[in-house]
């Protein structure tokens, strides 16, 4: 009889008793293109939500990756960080989200919480060491997974309210290449009309150039590819400087108070170096795994400084969200299914990116 009865209860939803099955794509070897794979997610903890995931950006960080350039893959990755989608189910004990809430996940799923840097904001400073959201191992030993998939499982504390007026889709390159260009170019102190310069056009570059016109500064792109002169003026630039041009670059010396240098390949900083006036910054957030030689009398003239940046800390992430809501700010997208994600990939290696990748992840299902 009281068999009977617990057969009348209703079941627990699947995702509370064990780990849920996840569907994407995953390079399962060094410089392999992404194909279907088939894994699990963990179990949601009581604090954790599922997210059916409904677009994703391609980072160059997502080639880097693949690749094993910066020596840290682990295969078989599914990678992807730049991810948006709607609250599916919540652990008991969240607070912030509910079913059906849209929602960002960025470059981070997990820190410490408690090291100075994470009580500072800054848990991608993590000095137990941040958890990417994906080719990274969880504090429970597992490998996390990205945002070329289906859905995801996240603690709440990690998860993005994203603005209602912007399109999901122009959304998603924000967790990334958003908070990476905004946080270095809000901290640079800029004053209205200073002039900034933003080299490398891609995916990071254009997003940097609409910041920094949104701040108030002069911009300049600095690119080697001529074809996006006039995109670049489109997007809010006030000067295009080609970087093969010798004469132009010899033109520009020492005029630029910051310089955000986006560039994905080995490249000679040199060059932009000696356009930074007095006082002047470059931060160097493009990471190409090989050395980038300085000559040091180009920072000891002008008491220029060189330094670098990676992604921004929870707070910091949110303002970007909201500052681009307010202003209206969302990237330029090419929307592709995810079967195309290896042509992508070849188009961003060839600087042929207008100006980010998108998958929609609902071509998965027909994956
Ligand atoms: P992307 O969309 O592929 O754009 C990179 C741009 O760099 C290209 O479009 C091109 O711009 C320029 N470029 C490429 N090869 C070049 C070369 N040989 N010489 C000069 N310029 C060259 O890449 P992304 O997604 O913006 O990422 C850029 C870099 O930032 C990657 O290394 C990525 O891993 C890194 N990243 C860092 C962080 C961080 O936290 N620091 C976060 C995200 C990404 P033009 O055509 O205009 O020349
Ligand atoms: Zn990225
Ligand atoms: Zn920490």
């Amino acid at each position: 009889m009281s068999d009977t009865k617990i057969l009348h209860y209703p079941p627990r939803p699947l995702e509370i008793v064990g780990r849920i099955p996840a569907r994407g794509y995953a390079a399962k070897s060094a410089g392999a293109t992404p194909t279907p794979w088939d894994f699990d997610r963990r179990a949601p903890g009581p604090r954790d939500i599922v997210i059916d995931l409904m677009y994703c950006g391609i980072c160059h960080t997502d080639i880097h990756l693949v690749r094993n350039e910066w020596g840290i893959s682990i295969f078989p990755m599914v990678p992807g960080h730049e991810i948006v989608g709607k609250v599916r189910s919540t652990g008991p004990d969240v607070r912030r989200w509910k079913a059906g809430d849209a929602v960002g996940v960025g470059c981070f799923v997990e820190s410490c919480r408690e090291c100075p840097a994470c009580r500072d904001g800054d848990e991608q400073y993590c000095e137990k060491g941040v958890v990417l959201t994906y080719s990274a191992r969880e504090r429970d030993g597992s490998i996390t997974q990205g945002g070329y998939s289906d859905c995801l499982v996240v603690n709440e504390d990690y998860a993005y309210r994203l603005p209602s007026n912007l399109p999901l889709d122009r959304t998603a390159p924000l967790l990334c290449a958003g908070i990476t260009t905004y946080s270095p170019l809000r901290r640079a102190g800029l004053r209205p009309g200073d002039p900034v310069a933003i080299a490398g056009l891609g995916g990071l570059g254009h997003m940097g150039v609409k910041f920094a016109k949104a701040l108030g500064a002069r911009v300049a792109v600095l690119s080697q590819s001529n074809g996006k002169r006039d995109d670049a003026l489109r997007l809010g630039a006030d000067e295009f400087i080609n970087t093969r041009e010798p004469e132009a670059l010899a033109k520009n010396a020492n005029r630029f108070v910051f310089i955000l240098d986006t560039i994905a390949a080995p490249h000679d900083v040199n060059q932009y170096l000696g356009l930074l006036r007095r006082n002047g910054m470059l931060v160097q957030v493009g990471a190409p795994a090989e050395p980038l030689p300085v000559k040091v009398f180009n920072l000891i003239q002008n008491r220029r400084r060189f330094g670098g940046s990676m992604i921004g800390g929870l707070r910091e992430t949110q303002e970007m969200l909201d500052f681009c809501g307010q202003h209206g700010i969302a990237a330029d997208i090419e929307v592709i299914p995810i079967q195309k994600v290896g042509e992508a990939y070849e188009r961003m290696l060839r600087s042929d990116v207008r100006y980010r990748f998108v998958i929609d992840l609902s071509s998965l299902k027909t994956a």
